[in-house]
């Protein structure tokens, strides 16, 4: 009989993955912040399954919402049609946004959401007969992987391929103290023919959790706004707790007119994207015209199961207890942080999000010799990495416990003090 691993390998491609160099393991079963692979080994998931589980896997209180739902009403048109669970997650997400968010639209994936945030921005100023041209995005920035999104995000050898058919983007740096006034130049320079600016609040996720200081982005953001410029808020990672707040919006003084949530949306158990816009935005495709309505759709627009998943994910979020533990990750990641001898490694630390920057002689990238040492180092201790390069940080699921975080700050110490 063939195992998991060789049926797999003779049929599956997997993500980000050169498949000629990769050991995959199969996992069969996941319970809170751990995996189960298919020789009964436990991982525990440091990374929540690419940024995505915040309560623990198979959760009986998630799952038990998606079955009822499943077997009331699985799928419907969403072009149409509505249904209770798309109303109700809807009205308590935007009761939980800035104020001035006030509209839903749903698709399937980050991506997706980003996507559709910039179909918007765009025919937004179209609809008003002023088209305009540019988009500035930030150095570094990551926001998915269709073309949209790829164009929108860092160019580098993932999008390498795509250079010449992707549209395109003005980038600048993330703000500090200092560079304020030039980058308030770089937009005056564009400020006519701007349609938006997309960007990652506090945490540059992809890029190696790179981080900057929400008083400086609150400061461009406002100028931006004070200009005109649409502003799209991609919350994609950093929404739903990761920062220590509910969203990183709940730490900036400025209101996005756009707003992106995936990943953690649905607690990490079903696929889903949401795309929240302002009633300003929302009125510029309101018209007598049919041609100004908003031509974006996807099969599973606003599926149920997905809706019912994110409504039992808040009600977890919501409870003090999660909030709590939310603020007790991030002391916890901050008495280590200091631990870490500075000559060995760059730590960054925003709410549940612990990044460690090792060095080595050998320059920061994602191609870092490195990776694959790492990458080992942590799987033979039972725990899931995935190391950005010589990059390597913990975004663990809210429910690990404190003793398996000290499992892995200890392992994380080995490694640091090896080197
Ligand atoms: C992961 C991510 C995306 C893309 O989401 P997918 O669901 O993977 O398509 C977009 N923006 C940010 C900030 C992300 O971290």
């Amino acid at each position: 009989m063939k195992t998991l691993k060789e049926r797999n390998k003779q049929v599956n491609w997997h993500p980000y993955t050169q498949m000629k160099s990769v050991d995959i393991i199969p996992i069969v079963s996941g319970n809170g912040s751990y995996l189960y692979s298919e020789d009964g080994t436990a991982y525990i998931d440091a990374v929540s399954s690419w940024w995505v589980t915040l309560h623990g896997h198979s959760h009986p209180y998630i799952a038990s919402k998606v079955t009822d739902q499943l077997n009331t009403l699985e799928q419907v048109i969403f072009a149409g049609f509505t249904h209770p669970k798309a109303i109700e997650l809807s009205e308590r997400l935007l009761a939980l946004l800035p104020r001035n968010q006030q509209k839903v639209f749903y698709s399937d994936n980050g991506s997706t959401a980003v996507e559709v945030a910039l179909k918007m921005c765009i025919q937004y100023h179209v609809n008003l007969q002023q088209p305009r041209n540019k988009i500035i995005a930030f150095k570094n920035a990551y926001h998915g992987d269709t073309f949209g999104a790829m164009s929108v995000s860092e160019r580098n050898f993932w999008t390498s391929p795509f250079h010449d058919r992707l549209f395109e983007v003005v980038f600048i740096d993330t703000p500090t103290q200092e560079n304020l006034p030039t980058l308030f130049e770089t937009i005056d320079a564009y400020v006519e023919d701007v349609v938006c600016f997309i960007y990652e609040p506090l945490v540059q996720g992809a890029a190696g959790m790179l981080m900057h200081e929400a008083a400086h982005l609150s400061e461009l953001l406002n100028y931006c706004q004070s200009k005109g410029i649409l502003l799209i808020q991609d919350e994609i990672f950093v929404g739903f707790g990761r920062t220590g707040t509910l969203f990183a919006a709940d730490q900036l003084t400025c209101n996005p007119d756009v707003m992106c949530f995936s990943k953690g949306l649905t607690g990490g158990t079903m696929p889903m994207g949401i795309t929240t816009a302002t009633s300003a935005i929302y009125e510029a495709f309101y018209a007598d015209e049919k041609t100004k309505a908003f031509f974006h759709g996807h099969s599973f627009t606003a599926n149920p199961l997905a809706c019912s998943a994110a409504l039992a994910s808040l009600d977890l979020l919501l409870e003090p207890e999660t909030m709590k533990k939310i603020n007790l990750i991030s002391e916890m990641h901050q008495v280590f942080s200091k631990k870490i001898p500075k000559e060995k490694a760059l730590v960054r630390h925003c709410g549940t999000i612990l990044a460690i920057e090792l060095k080595f002689d050998e320059k920061s990238s994602y191609f870092n010799s490195k990776q694959p040492f790492l990458y080992d180092f942590f799987l033979k201790r039972n725990i899931i990495m995935r190391p950005l390069g010589n990059i390597i940080y913990l975004v663990p699921p809210y429910c690990i416990s404190e003793s398996d975080l000290e499992v892995i700050y200890d392992s994380i110490l080995e490694l640091v003090e090896s080197n």
